[in-house]
């Protein structure tokens, strides 16, 4: 018996870091999975973003499982696009009982110095594109009066950040779009919830930008990015976690464990914030 048995989950920027996690860890519990991915470059992004072979890549590993995986080339900025794809994924699993807003980017500069396209990527992307997303599936959900819905914010959902006030602003802003669905969609029996993760290695963080960040100079490694995140984090033995400790905070809340936890926020970061709280 798994948590998610029978179940169909949507996982958006689902082709590979957190996202690949929650599809593994959705298909280990039963469920099948719908995956959305940009699998092109933002102009603002300084890293890459997902590749069509990633996408490939979690696919196999779910089908390892023994669980279906649908893959739609999309971008969370586009209405259209993520409606199209949960039209065709109702019509080939018949449902969509969870939705993880997960894709994002991260950029940084001094706010002051910050170009109008840097903020507007992050704006569209990781707080309107969750909007968007929670948009494409709402309608279904109320239709069949159930449903959950899991945003992923960040510590920086609760705290500031050196050098990167829009992701900060988008950071705290799904916070409260959170609290909004989830009291919107109480009456019809969904909940809606989202976590703040610490430093999760993933390819996000684990390239040459963050690894200048966690050593103070230009020129880091990723022995700087581990030590960084021991000093990150107060938890003994927590350097950068893997994204599976998200996955498993997701599946609790998608599951019926959480039958009646709706609008609160769950840090996961190794007691980073009572270092800075
Ligand atoms: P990641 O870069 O590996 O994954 C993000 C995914 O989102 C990528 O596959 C990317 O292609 C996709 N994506 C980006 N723009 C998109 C768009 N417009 N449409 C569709 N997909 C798009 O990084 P990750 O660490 O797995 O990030 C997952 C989430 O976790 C993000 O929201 C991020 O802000 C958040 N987060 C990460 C950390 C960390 O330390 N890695 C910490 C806190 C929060």
């Amino acid at each position: 018996m798994g948590l998610l048995d029978g179940k169909t989950v949507l996982i958006t920027g689902g082709a590979r870091g957190q996202g690949r996690a929650h599809a593994l860890t959705s298909a280990r519990e039963g469920a099948d999975v719908i995956l959305l991915d940009i699998t092109r470059q933002l102009d603002s992004v300084e890293y890459p973003l997902a590749t069509a072979d990633d996408m490939t890549e979690t696919v196999r590993q779910v089908e390892a499982l023994d669980r279906r995986a649908l893959t739609f080339d999309a971008d969370v900025r586009d209405q259209t696009q993520l409606d199209d794809a949960v039209a065709a994924a109702i019509a080939e699993f018949g449902k969509i009982d969870v939705l993880i807003a997960n894709a994002g980017i991260w950029t940084r500069a001094p706010f002051w110095e910050m170009s109008e396209q840097m903020w507007s990527d992050m704006m569209d992307v990781n707080l309107t594109g969750v909007w968007k997303s929670a948009k494409a599936v709402a309608p279904h959900m109320i239709e069949r009066q159930s449903g959950s819905i899991v945003i992923t914010s960040s510590v920086n959902g609760l705290e500031p950040g050196m050098n990167y006030a829009h992701y900060v602003a988008t950071k705290h802003g799904v916070i409260g779009l959170m609290k909004n669905i989830a009291l919107e969609l109480a009456p019809h029996g969904i909940r809606c919830n989202s976590i703040n993760p610490g430093a999760i290695r993933t390819p996000m963080t684990d390239q040459q930008g963050a690894w200048d960040m966690f050593a103070g100079h230009e020129g880091g490694t990723p022995d700087d990015l581990v030590e960084g995140g021991y000093h990150f984090h107060a938890l003994k033995g927590h350097s950068f976690m893997p994204p599976e400790v998200i996955a498993d905070t997701a599946l609790y809340l998608n599951s019926d464990l959480a039958a009646s936890v709706t609008g609160v926020t769950i840090p996961v970061d190794a007691g980073h914030l009572l270092l800075t709280g």
